[in-house]
């Protein structure tokens, strides 16, 4: 039997590495010419994993030889392709072939791509990321601009830095890594803020060889060290959103007032208070953040941007500020998923529309209507700072059993039902009222209805959730 796999990504190597494993022939559909997912895309000078590298690991392919504790992207990277090419993945990929529609005919998805290939699958994996599509604001006179303009994620290397005055727009996780990475390399640096945000202060020690080695020599040992790497990192960030009076919580935030408080300024210490809970906003992690934005070439721009203009970007207040480039680190539209891939389900339902005004999943994996398509950081899973790679594994071995399941019932598909689906949506945004993502902040981590398009309950949840499926949510037929 031969199941598509949508995506190269982590969690599309995860899904062809488990379905491999369990016997079936896998079709890889990549719409890029290289794998990778998000650290394909994101090639950005300072680019690192905030979590820490053995815990973005996989379970079944560790990796002693990790340079730092928060490791680069490029070694990610390689990391990735590395486990694709030992676990005869990359083979199975289909790069350069995007699935532009997916239509369930009663027992299979019919797929179709962009380069011309149609087929036929009884089991479609949608592991399409959740921070792929680049947002991209539309600044009036953006066009006009004579000094070179481009996205976080599509970097421009043919551009030099060195020496040039540089705008970045935006202060999450990305911004403020290529802040650490960029001020020490230009002429003048500029941050344009439009919202402060909270830093917790991580240093990033480089793993010694003797430590390496030690990881290499003795696997037990490693395994060890990762599960209390886990342990430690999930007792410190799950409750600490869940339940926003939590020692967790205060302890975090605590670090993080410290931290702003190391800005010796009083009047740029204030421009980086912000004005929400530490975690209401995905925390910013790094070690330098502050240190680099008080350089004197360094300035923080907290003046509203009015448009561009052939020169740079004029604010509000009427300045001009003179740039040679500027870089959007502007986010992501973390609603689409799988879209704009167009995908029909039973009696002709469109996905689109079941997902407008806000996308939903059971358990985050699989929805109504749509029987056989499984979805691995799909909608509403925990987010946070927490390690996708986990998250993924414990997702695919839950669908694993869905499929056994279907196997053992001797029909040919799973689908959960409108009625679980209602109850689990409804508990999930219940839930939501009491955590950190509400207490009033706008981020990337609210739907377009204003609730946390997140797992909202605890992590530990999660975890039993996904050990084995209640299969009075679902409908095999
Ligand atoms: P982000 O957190 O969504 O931040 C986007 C920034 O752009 C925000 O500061 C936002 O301001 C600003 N912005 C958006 N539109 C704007 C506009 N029209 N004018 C001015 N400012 C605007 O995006 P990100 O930094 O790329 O990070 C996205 C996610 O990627 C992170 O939360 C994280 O999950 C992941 N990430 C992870 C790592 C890692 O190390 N694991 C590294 C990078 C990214 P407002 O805050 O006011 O909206």
């Amino acid at each position: 039997m031969t199941a598509a796999v949508i995506g190269s990504g982590m969690a599309g190597i995860l899904a062809a590495i488990e379905l491999k494993n369990a016997g079936f022939d896998v079709v890889v559909f990549e719409k890029a010419s290289q794998l990778g997912g998000t650290w394909r895309d994101n090639s950005y000078p300072g680019l690192s994993c905030d979590v820490p590298a053995h815990s973005y690991t996989f379970s079944f392919a560790r990796n002693p030889d990790w340079s730092q504790h928060y490791a680069p992207g490029p070694e990610i990277r390689e990391y990735f392709e590395r486990v694709a090419d030992d676990f005869g993945i990359t083979p199975c990929i289909r790069f350069n072939s995007e699935v532009t529609s997916l239509e369930w005919n009663d027992t299979h998805w019919h797929l179709e791509t962009s380069d011309g290939f149609t087929g036929d699958f009884p089991y479609v994996f949608a592991a399409t990321g959740v921070l792929h599509h680049p947002n991209v604001p539309e600044f009036e006179g953006i066009d006009d601009f004579n000094g070179a303009v481009f996205h976080s994620a599509r970097w421009d290397h043919s551009v030099s830095l060195d020496g040039k005055k540089i705008a970045v727009i935006g202060t999450g996780s990305t911004a403020v890594q290529i802040t650490s990475a960029l001020v020490d390399r230009v002429e003048e640096f500029s941050l344009f803020q439009r919202s402060a945000q909270w830093v917790l202060p991580a240093p990033n020690p480089e793993f010694s060889e003797e430590e390496r080695t030690e990881f290499r020599n003795d696997p037990d040992a490693h395994e060890e060290y990762v599960r209390d790497l886990a342990i430690t990192m999930f007792q410190r960030t799950s409750s600490a959103v869940t339940e926003p009076d939590s020692v967790e919580h205060q302890k975090i935030s605590a670090l993080c007032r410290r931290n702003l408080n190391t800005v010796a300024d009083d009047d740029l210490r204030e421009r980086l208070t912000p004005d929400h809970e530490p975690m209401c906003k995905r925390l910013i992690v790094s070690p330098d953040f502050y240190e680099k934005i008080q350089r004197p070439h360094a300035q923080l721009v907290t003046t509203s941007i009015e448009r561009f203009t052939p020169n740079g970007i004029r604010t509000s207040d009427g300045v001009e500020h003179e740039f040679d480039v500027v870089v959007l680190a502007t986010g992501f539209r973390s609603d689409r998923f799988i879209r704009p891939t167009r995908v029909i389900g039973v009696d002709n339902i469109d996905l689109d529309d079941v997902w407008s005004p806000s996308p939903l999943a059971y358990l985050s994996v699989m929805v109504p209507g749509f029987p056989n398509l499984f979805m691995l950081n799909g909608p509403n899973g925990p987010i946070g700072n927490f390690s996708l790679i986990e998250i993924a594994e414990r997702q695919m071995s839950y669908c694993m059993k869905l499929i056994a399941q279907v196997d053992q019932s001797g029909l040919g598909s799973v689908v959960p039902t409108a009625e679980a689906t209602e109850a689990f949506e409804r508990d999930r945004r219940d839930a939501a009222k009491n955590t950190i993502w509400m207490s009033g902040c706008n981020s990337w981590y609210l739907d377009a209805t204003g609730v946390p398009a997140s797992w909202t309950f605890s992590y530990d949840r999660f975890v039993d959730e996904m050990a084995a499926p209640d299969m009075s949510a679902f409908a095999l037929a």
